[in-house]
């Protein structure tokens, strides 16, 4: 594996049956090392307030109808996606060559048209065939009584965040500073109608699912919920721990050094009611056993409605969500360690 040090579980936490479960996780949480601090912020802070601005108002703009599932909107939005990793140089996924991953109708309900998951990817410079997968859905809910669900915090947020940590990690590969595992930006289709892209892409993987080490998924995260009104700056994290302390411990302390969210651990509580856990497409990723993160700010009043629109996002939150994000993938896709598994501990 060429001068790329990977330190096994042994290593991290020791493998003496005897030591202290809360000595073993002191030794998972010191053993995280964030090396590229300075660049890391550098290319943090080229994800700006106007371009995802920018974005987001053609994204969840009319001309995309609402964005559902193989409708004349989606495909526009799907090449306004491919176009962007085009002109930005960034490599088409799917057999080196072209952008879309097609999902067939026959894997869709009965009567919904074919259509496409978005596959963009940079290659790492030294385990390349190690990644890291930063998703989000493109499709919403198209248009219903007249009216066009915009769709812009779902999911139009996450996809112009997804975007533009595409771009800041292709500038940093330009200037010379290139991830060291791949990272592949997944815009997945039929999210709304019951998580269909992703479940195809795990039954159709392009890159291997085993060496998948981390899934983050980005579904809403422009707005700011009842809760947090009054302390507007937080993210809602849901399932980091579940099967990854590592992939938790990591997160939080990026947090700690580049963003300093709250980082609010409500909804992935196992009780929880809501059990959004379920209920965006990092589940189909869990199911394969790959630790995610699940970004989201939590539902609003314009949550499924077609007043969801670009004008009410909060676009300062939304760069420092993105910025976490960047922070986060850049850690996982560039530490000189895997993950450590909770089942290994
Ligand atoms: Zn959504």
């Amino acid at each position: 594996m060429k001068s790329f040090i990977l330190l096994s579980a042994f290593t991290l936490i020791g493998s003496c049956a005897t030591t202290k479960y809360s000595t073993k996780i002191d030794n998972l949480k010191n053993s995280i090392q964030v090396n590229d601090s300075t660049a890391i912020a550098t290319y943090a802070n080229t994800i700006s307030v106007e371009e995802l601005k920018h974005n987001l108002h053609t994204f969840a703009s009319k001309a995309f109808e609402g964005r559902k599932v193989g409708e004349p909107g989606q495909l526009k939005a799907s090449a306004f996606l491919k176009e962007f990793y085009k002109t930005q140089h960034i490599l088409p996924a799917v057999g080196d060559s072209t952008y879309y991953q097609t999902v067939p109708q026959s894997f869709l309900p009965q009567g919904v048209n074919s259509s496409a998951n978005v596959v963009a990817y940079i290659k790492g410079s030294k385990v390349p065939e190690e990644l890291i997968i930063i998703s989000g859905h493109l499709d919403h809910m198209g248009v219903e009584n007249d009216s066009i669900h915009f769709g812009a915090d779902d999911n139009g947020s996450g996809t112009v965040a997804m975007l533009a940590i595409a771009k800041a990690f292709k500038q940093a590969q330009s200037a010379g500073y290139p991830p060291k595992r791949s990272l592949v930006f997944l815009h997945l289709t039929a999210e709304e109608i019951g998580l269909y892209g992703s479940r195809y892409y795990v039954s159709n993987p392009i890159f291997s699912l085993e060496n998948t080490m981390a899934n983050l998924n980005i579904d809403m995260i422009g707005r700011i919920d009842e809760k947090h009104k009054n302390n507007p700056n937080y993210i809602y994290l849901i399932g980091a721990d579940r099967l990854s302390k590592h992939l938790h411990f990591t997160s939080e302390k990026i947090n700690a050094m580049f963003t300093n969210l709250e980082l609010d651990y409500t909804f992935n509580d196992e009780e929880d009611t809501n059990q959004y856990y379920y209920r965006s497409d990092h589940y189909n990723f869990a199911k394969h056993n790959i630790p995610v993160i699940f970004y989201f700010n939590g539902e609003h009043n314009d949550y499924h409605k077609p007043t969801d629109t670009p004008d009410k996002i909060d676009y300062r939150l939304l760069q420092k969500r993105a910025q976490l994000i960047f922070a986060t993938a850049w850690q996982l896709a560039n530490q000189e360690y895997h993950l450590v598994h909770n089942k290994d501990m």
